[in-house]
């Protein structure tokens, strides 16, 4: 087998076996690149490797090959002791892991070799510092020694020459900290540096098979789902040096402006210096545009190398290059990230160039960026004077969020229920702070990651969150956060953080609505002279989508003022209305009635009085989405939803009762809230079920929609109203609701002299609905998917609390990468779905099939719903778009 490749061997679309640095490195050589002469060890001498614990045995033969050949085609042997051949060993993995280890350079040097470096590059302080550096990479990354011992012994030599940075260190100063490395590695490993070329060669090599296992890389990997057995690939190359001199140095550059899109020359440049001194911030970089001036030749080769490379790739590419004496090396490129906006409007240019076609254009975008551009976000055209950035934390939930410090949950909720606008600051949260969390505009911790609580929780729930500062020290006790610089934000100052870069500021930063939203909103037409760049953009690629996808989207929406929002955001009807949310408010009150009665003539009562204010709701309803479908949903909820608070009531009828003046409707409450109560509400007296035992509330609802749709076709409307029953979970449920329903629809058409042609069909949002699909489906016209009450009854997870509750452990622990309620779990909650869809469409081929879960704007899983053959998905108002554009990108 074999198991290492020459640069000269490879090619861009070998990542599986050479890694993506290696496969990029390879394409480029044989783009005729400048790129240093090297050769890759493959993924499955690592995997040979991490499952028998050696490398296979052929490698060391195939490496030697490989070295010699590279010995040759460079005129000088690994470590020759008058002029060494060095190499770097890096890692590089099909996808790349930050957290795993990175590179160890200058391999080769010796005590021996480090003179005939010295002699060859006629620098010896140069020579001595590329020991040095080899030992402290080595130790740190190869004999897992702490680095700090090394950083702490470079800190004290400089002390001693009151050196400010190590560049003023000498060759003899130099000299003594290579003493003084190499006694650390004695003392830490018990043994010498190694001197022998090869031997520090293969070292390397074996510790990068090892951190494919590290702790970190583990974690990386469970939590952005990278399969756990793909192994990393070793790329050794010869070294080049950007620290020779003035005419030496490295940069990065991008093909294009990586925020924005632009073209033009985007990129850092550090004369004389290596690859790690542009991250150890030593000197200040210059912008590459000054190259030009520096190194015209090498700018110019390098500006027409990154037209190639964009051209080839067909898209942005970033950069790694060092000039070595007045030749320029290129290290690595890639395929660069970018931000949201950046995404749309390259996809776009690149269209315009003829570089790529609509479809491909779809595959460069995402779901997510355009839910990122929907978020209102600070002012940045100066608006962040008069505000200060006192933090920078990690960017946990988007968004832009201003208000008062308060540092406990209960401030936050008193605050914000007398109108203050808050942001809860605490060192971490816990499922105790839910409410706060819920009460404050944002959320900001010092401590914790991507998957903390409050990360995990803001996300859920749409607020924006920074968490993760550790430079502000919060006190919760005393009610304060200190900056790092001794600035204190008391409770009650203002504070402005940024959801999506992770910056916190003290004062007020203005914020923006978003010019997307405006455009969806209609209040900004792409097609005008001034339009915003990125608007135009987005206008192109949701034309693409729309063209193209075959799931349509409808909204869920229970109120004209959302049907219509979801109208002119691109819903095509409306998958789901709760009428439940159409019995609170002054409502309530009748629908207490409802309960409490004992006689039929109270319940008819409270029905006829519910009756018409249903009615108008849905005319309101038909008549915005008139001509498109709405999916009307019977009551679904559990009574005591509508009743007080049993413990409330219970002390207010017990003191009532003290006092001798308890009124007879407390009583009647207070019995018929104890007769409903119910351990397990989401699992007991809900939806059909509630419509069978409440004689006549199912059919005032079917009245309500019958009467609603033939006034509206009275009024020349076209109304499209389809009747869904929630939680069946037997044919026989539906059966019944559906005899009375066509007995009330007949009577209205009746009345009116219309026919109506209302739909009737039912959600599949219990496994065993699911399970017996090909049955309902005679009874059915149609099926919405109820993914979140399918998810919370096949996992066995109780929707409402389990977010707070342990899912951050799961997540920890990558027991999943994502919560199961926002993004399908295919293999599970999935599959029933698609067995379902079968079964019922067997049963009925012209059976509608949609999802009204929140799945249904959640980016992968709308790809799963196209997957097994949805007619469409419906989510909420704002997800709309998302959902179009991943519609068209799981289509194209
Ligand atoms: C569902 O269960 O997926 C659903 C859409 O209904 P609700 O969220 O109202 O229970
Ligand atoms: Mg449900």
């Amino acid at each position: 087998q074999k198991l290492v490749y020459d640069f000269t061997e490879g090619n861009k679309d070998l990542k599986d076996l050479l890694g993506g640095k290696g496969a990029n490195l390879a394409e480029m050589t044989n783009l005729g690149l400048p790129v240093p002469p090297g050769f890759t060890i493959t993924t499955e001498a690592c995997k040979v490797y991490l499952d028998s614990g050696d490398e296979p045995p052929e490698l060391r033969d195939q490496v030697s090959a490989q070295l010699s050949a590279l010995e040759k085609r460079m005129g000088k042997q690994l470590g020759q002791a008058d002029d060494p051949l060095l190499v770097s060993v890096r890692s590089g993995a099909k996808f790349s892991m930050p957290g795993m280890m990175d590179t160890v350079l200058n391999i080769g040097l010796s005590d021996e070799s480090v003179n005939g470096l010295a002699q060859q590059s006629g620098d010896e302080r140069f020579a001595w510092d590329s020991y040095r550096r080899l030992i402290q990479m080595f130790g740190d990354t190869v004999l897992g020694i702490d680095g700090e011992l090394f950083a702490e012994a470079l800190d004290e030599a400089k002390r001693e020459q009151g050196a400010v940075s190590d560049v003023e260190l000498t060759s003899a100063h130099l000299k003594a900290l290579v003493e003084q490395f190499k006694d650390i590695v004695l003392k830490e490993t018990a043994r010498e540096f190694p001197q022998e070329p090869r031997e520090q060669m293969d070292l390397a090599v074996r510790a990068v098979f090892d951190s494919w296992n590290g702790d970190r890389a583990k974690l990386y990997r469970r939590q952005e789902r990278i399969p756990h057995d793909l192994g990393t690939a070793v790329n050794i190359c010869s070294m080049v040096f950007g620290n020779l001199g003035p005419d030496s140095g490295t940069g990065v550059a991008f093909t294009r402006d990586p925020a924005s899109g632009q073209q033009g020359v985007y990129g850092d440049y550090l004369q004389n210096a290596q690859g790690e001194d542009v991250v150890a911030g030593i000197r200040n970089t210059v912008p590459l545009a000054d190259l030009e001036q520096l190194d015209k030749k090498s700018y110019d080769e390098l500006m027409t190398i990154m037209e190639t490379l964009e051209t080839h790739y067909r898209d942005l590419c970033d950069i790694e290059f060092t000039i070595e004496r007045g030749k320029l090396w290129m290290l690595q490129t890639r395929v660069g990230k970018r931000t949201a906006a950046a995404a749309f409007r390259i996809a776009t240019q690149l269209v315009d160039q003829g570089l790529i076609d609509e479809a491909e254009a779809l595959q460069r975008v995402t779901g997510a960026q355009l839910a990122q551009l929907m978020f209102p976000r600070f002012d940045s055209n100066g608006g962040v004077k008069g505000a200060d950035q006192i933090g920078w934390g990690i960017a946990a939930s988007p968004g832009a969020a201003v208000g008062k410090a308060v540092f406990d949950s209960y401030t936050a909720i008193k605050w914000s229920r007398s109108g203050e606008k808050v942001i809860l600051i605490r060192r971490e949260t816990n499922p105790d702070d839910l409410d706060g969390m819920l009460a404050a505009e944002g959320i900001l911790t010092s401590r914790g990651g991507k998957t903390s609580h409050a990360a995990v929780v803001a996300r859920g729930m749409g607020k924006t969150c920074v968490c993760g500062a550790e430079e502000l020290e919060v006190d919760t006790k005393r009610r304060r956060m200190t900056t790092s610089g001794g600035l204190v934000i008391e409770e009650g100052d203002t504070v402005s953080i940024d959801g999506s870069t992770g910056k916190v500021y003290a004062g007020e930063v203005p914020v923006v609505p978003s010019p997307v939203v405006e455009y969806f909103e209609g209040r900004m037409h792409a097609g005008a002279d001034d339009a915003d760049e990125l608007v135009k953009a987005v206008h192109r690629i949701m034309a693409y989508a729309d063209r193209v996808r075959r799931l349509r989207v409808r909204a869920n929406a229970d109120n004209a003022e959302d049907a219509s929002r979801a109208r002119r955001f691109g819903a095509q009807g409306i998958g789901l209305c709760r009428t439940e949310h159409m019995f609170l408010g002054e409502r309530r009150e009748l629908v207490e009635r409802l309960i409490l009665a004992d006689a039929r003539s109270e319940r008819e009562e409270a029905l006829k009085a519910l009756l018409p204010l249903q009615k108008g709701d849905f005319v309101e309803l038909f008549e915005s989405m008139d001509g498109l479908p709405v999916t009307v949903r019977l009551l679904d909820p559990p009574l005591h939803e509508f009743l007080p608070d049993i413990t409330e009531l219970s002390v207010r009828v017990a003191l009532a009762e003290s006092r001798r003046d308890a009124n007879e409707n407390d009583l009647r409450l207070l019995q018929a809230v104890h007769r409903l109560h119910e351990q397990n509400p989401m699992l007991g007296l809900r939806g059909v079920r509630l419509g069978l035992v409440i004689p006549g509330l199912f059919t005032m609802q079917v009245r309500a929609i019958a009467e609603a749709a033939a006034e509206r076709k009275e009024a020349k409307g076209d109304p499209r109203a389809e009747i869904m029953i929630p939680l069946v979970g037997t044919v026989q449920e539906l059966e019944i609701v559906r005899d009375e329903a066509e007995a009330v629809i007949a009577e209205v058409e009746k009345e009116h002299g219309v026919e109506l042609s209302l739909t009737l069909g039912t959600m599949i949002e219990l496994p065993r609905a699911a399970l017996t699909a090909g049955q309902i489906a005679e009874s059915a016209d149609f099926f919405s998917f109820g993914t979140n009450d399918l998810t919370q009854t096949v996992w066995g997870f109780s929707r409402d609390d389990v977010e707070a509750s342990f899912f951050t452990a799961y997540l920890e622990k990558g027991i999943f990468g994502v919560s199961p309620f926002e993004t399908i779990d295919k293999d599970g909650v999935g599959s029933l779905v698609r067995n379902a869809a079968e079964a019922g469409r067997a049963t009925r081929p012209d059976l509608k099939l949609g999802v009204c879960g929140e799945h249904g704007g959640d980016p992968d899983s709308v790809h799963f719903f196209h997957e097994v053959g949805l007619d469409y998905v419906s989510c909420s108002p704002f997800r709309i778009p998302v959902a179009r554009l991943e519609a068209g990108r799981a289509a194209a």
